[in-house]
C-alpha cells in the first residue's frame, strides 16, 4: 500500500473520514483534504497491483460496484442514451460543426469502445485506449474500432486531437494530474477536454447517502471531486472551464416516480452525484502555462 498527498494543494495530512470494505473484504480508508476538500482513498494499492481489482468479472458480474455485463446490448443502449444526453449538455454538436476537415478524437479509459464507435459512426477519426485487456479485445474484435491497450501516459500519439474524453475515468486514476497534462499535450490549441465523474458536496445526492453512496467503491474509485476541486486542477494545467452540469441521483428504482423526480432534481437543480465538465485548451495555448506545477 502507498500513501499520497492531496494532488491539488499538496497537503500531506488529510483528515480520515471513514473505512469501507471492498467487495473482497479488504478494508480501505477514505480521507478528505482539510484545505481544498478533495476526497481520496489513502493508503491505496500501488498502480502495479491495481489490475487484480479489474478482472473480466468487474465488467460482467451483477453488482452495485462493477457493471451488470458491460458487453451486453442492453447496457450498450443505456450507455448510448446517457452519452447523447451528456454530449448535448456539453454542446458537443455545435463544436462538431465548427471543425472543418477531419475530426480527431481520443477516448481515454474507453472500456468496451462504445464512445469510439459512436464517433466513428459520425465520421470522426476516433481512437481509444484502456488498461483492460478484455475491454480492448471486445472493442477491437466485436466493434472493430481502433483501441489500444495500455497506459495513456506512456502511449505515443503521432497526431493531436480536437477532442479528448475521460468518461467516468478520472476517479479511477492513480495520477489524474499526469493524465490532464498528457491531455493538454495531445490536444490541438482550441481543442476540448470532456470529463464526467462522480461528484461530492453538500448539495449532492452523495451527501444524503454518506458512506453507502453508490460511487464509494474502493479501491477502483480513488478520487472524489466536486466542481471546485476539479476546476482547480484543470486551471492549473492551463485549461479554461467551459461548461458544468450535474446529473444522476441513484435514488429509487429505475422507472419509478421517485427516480424520475430525483433525476429531475439532479439535472435541473444541480444536485446530481455525477458531473460533466468541458474545458478548452486556449487557442493560443500551444505553450505550457506558467502556473503549471506538480504537487503530489
Ligand atoms: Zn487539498
Amino acid at each position: 500500500m502507498e500513501y499520497s498527498s492531496c494532488i491539488i494543494c499538496g497537503n500531506g495530512s488529510p483528515t480520515p473520514r471513514f473505512q469501507k470494505q471492498s467487495e473482497d473484504g479488504e478494508v480501505f480508508s477514505l480521507v478528505k483534504c482539510g484545505t481544498c476538500g478533495l476526497e481520496f482513498v489513502n493508503p491505496r494499492p500501488p498502480i502495479g497491483e491495481i489490475g487484480k481489482y479489474y478482472g473480466r468479472q468487474y465488467f460482467t458480474r451483477r453488482s452495485d460496484r462493477g457493471y451488470d455485463n458491460y458487453f451486453s446490448s442492453e447496457l450498450r443502449s443505456e450507455i448510448e442514451r446517457v452519452m447523447g444526453m451528456n454530449l448535448a449538455d456539453l454542446d458537443f454538436f455545435s463544436y462538431e460543426k465548427e471543425i472543418s476537415g477531419e475530426r480527431l478524437a481520443l477516448d481515454i479509459g474507453c472500456a468496451a469502445g462504445y464512445f469510439v464507435a459512436f464517433l466513428c459512426n459520425r465520421g470522426w477519426q476516433a481512437e481509444g485506449i484502456d488498461i483492460s485487456h478484455d475491454c480492448v479485445n471486445f472493442a477491437v474484435n466485436s466493434l472493430q474500432v481502433p483501441v489500444q491497450q495500455g497506459n495513456v501516459i506512456e502511449a505515443e500519439f503521432p497526431r493531436t486531437f480536437h477532442l479528448v474524453t475521460l468518461w467516468a475515468t478520472i476517479e479511477h486514476l492513480h495520477h489524474p494530474q499526469d493524465v490532464l497534462q498528457k491531455a493538454w499535450d495531445i490536444l490541438k490549441p482550441g481543442g476540448y477536454l470532456y470529463i464526467s465523474t462522480c461528484r461530492t458536496g453538500p448539495f449532492s445526492f452523495q451527501a444524503i447517502k454518506g458512506k453507502n453512496w453508490r460511487f464509494y467503491n474502493f479501491p477502483q474509485h480513488l478520487y472524489f471531486f466536486n466542481g471546485r476541486t476539479l476546476g482547480k486542477l484543470l486551471s492549473r494545467y492551463g485549461f479554461e472551464k467551459q461548461r458544468f452540469r450535474t446529473y444522476g441521483s441513484g435514488t429509487g428504482k429505475q422507472g419509478t416516480l421517485m427516480r424520475k423526480i430525483a433525476d429531475f432534481a439532479a439535472r435541473y437543480l444541480y444536485l446530481g452525484d455525477m458531473m460533466l465538465v468541458s474545458a478548452r485548451k486556449p487557442v493560443n495555448g500551444s505553450q505550457l502555462p506558467l502556473k503549471r506545477r506538480r504537487k503530489s
